[in-house]
């Protein structure tokens, strides 16, 4: 019995084998059928970024673009459409325009108040309402040639730009002259002209305007601005002292200037050549 059992059982082991060894290569080929072709993933490519999950932080400038967007969206709906400002253009380009870079750092938090800010030399960025007021005063239009006195920080010159063809703005302080310059060219302005001068005599050489803004007080209606005025054309001013009046001054096609007072205001005093008088 001994010597027919010993052959039967290294049959057996040897059948065995064979079978492992059929389901090794079995499993084996179809566990590398699974595996992705190397062609799909190459080395040298970057792993992709991690997928972003619900509750994962936002960076700090996403949470800071965030609040000025909001604090944007209600100087619009409350200080300036809230108001008498219907013009849909100026409220959505003040809807658009990011107002927090046209004040320095220290203020930005104030930038979107119902109040002008300080932008250094003495000087203020005017309340977004009353922006609002002139340049819906003014009616921009696309072919629009605009002239913008008192640059200041450039924000009223970037809200013109978006509405009209052109803008020539002055600042008769060279430091706030040279970084509005700055400043609205790294936005992206490419139709603002920037010069540090007096805005009482206007612009001579790039007149007639259809639209002039002075973003400071004479205490009298500077004539060379009214004769730089196209026919049709629109001039928003404030004027006086201490108690001052915004005016629209517009001229008829006849030559002739139609007036309207438009509200009570407070602006800084236009410098230079109107505080002697002018002509
Ligand atoms: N439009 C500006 C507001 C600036 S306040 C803005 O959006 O930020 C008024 C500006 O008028 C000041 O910068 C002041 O320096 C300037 N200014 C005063 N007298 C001027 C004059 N005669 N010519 C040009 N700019 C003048």
């Amino acid at each position: 019995m001994e010597t027919t059992r010993q052959p039967r059982v290294a049959c057996a082991i040897a059948i065995c084998l064979a079978a492992g060894l059929m389901v090794a290569v079995v499993v084996g080929t179809s566990l590398l059928s699974l595996r992705p072709r190397t062609t799909d993933f190459p080395a040298a490519e970057p792993a992709p970024p991690p997928a972003p999950w619900p509750g994962r932080k936002p960076s700090a400038a996403a949470v800071e673009d965030a609040r000025y967007i909001k604090a944007r969206r209600s100087m619009v709906e409350e200080d300036l459409r809230g108001r008498n400002i219907t013009d849909t253009k100026v409220l959505e380009v003040m809807g658009r325009i990011p107002r927090h870079r046209f004040v320095p750092e220290d203020f930005r938090d104030l930038a979107y108040a119902d109040r002008p800010v300080p932008i250094g030399h003495g000087q203020t960025i005017s309340q977004p309402y009353i922006v609002a007021l002139m340049t819906q005063a003014a009616r921009p239009h696309p072919e629009s040639r605009a002239l913008d006195i008192g640059t200041g920080s450039g924000y009223q010159a970037a809200v013109l730009a978006e509405l009209c063809k052109y803008v020539s703005s002055i600042e008769i302080l060279e430091p706030l002259a040279a970084s509005a310059r700055e400043r609205l060219a790294a936005l992206g302005y490419k139709n603002i002209t920037v010069r540090c001068g007096d805005g009482y005599q206007g612009w001579p050489e790039k007149a007639p305007f259809d639209i002039i803004i002075v973003a400071a007080a004479p205490d009298h209606v500077p004539q060379p601005l009214v004769e730089q005025l196209a026919p049709g054309g629109r001039l928003v001013l404030p004027v006086g002292n201490f108690f001052q009046e915004l005016l629209l001054i517009e001229k008829q096609k006849d030559g002739s200037t139609r007036r309207e007072s438009l509200a009570p205001v407070r602006f800084v005093p236009l410098r230079g050549e109107a505080e002697k008088g002018g002509r």
